[in-house]
């Protein structure tokens, strides 16, 4: 089974403002459940902070799974880079995963 290779740099999380699914954990464009850049209700979290369950819940009517995860690595890339998040951080999605997804 692959996974979404999140590199737990915690940039979603810094930049929750406008998501209406988090708001209630809104504090300026940070979650609250960030402490020491780590969440703190990970089991708990919303659906919208898990990747592949929000893929298989919600997401796999609208697009592959392979579309899913390029949209997701753009995205967290570009947070990054906007917070200077170091480049080691980065997500890359690589060949050999998208084999594994499609099989
Ligand atoms: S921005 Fe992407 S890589 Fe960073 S913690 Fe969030 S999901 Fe993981």
């Amino acid at each position: 089974m692959i996974l979404f290779p999140c590199t737990s740099c915690g940039a979603c999380c810094l930049s929750i403002d406008g998501i209406e699914f988090l708001e209630e954990y809104n504090q300026n464009g940070k979650c609250t459940n960030l402490e020491n850049n780590q969440c703190s209700i990970y089991e708990s979290r919303p659906l919208l902070c898990k990747i592949d369950e929000s893929y298989d819940k919600i997401f796999s009517s609208y697009m592959s799974k392979e579309e899913f995860y390029r949209q997701n690595a753009v995205a967290c890339n570009k947070l990054q880079e906007k917070l200077n998040i170091d480049i080691k951080y980065r997500v890359h999605i690589t060949n050999v995963a998208l084999i594994k997804i499609e099989k």
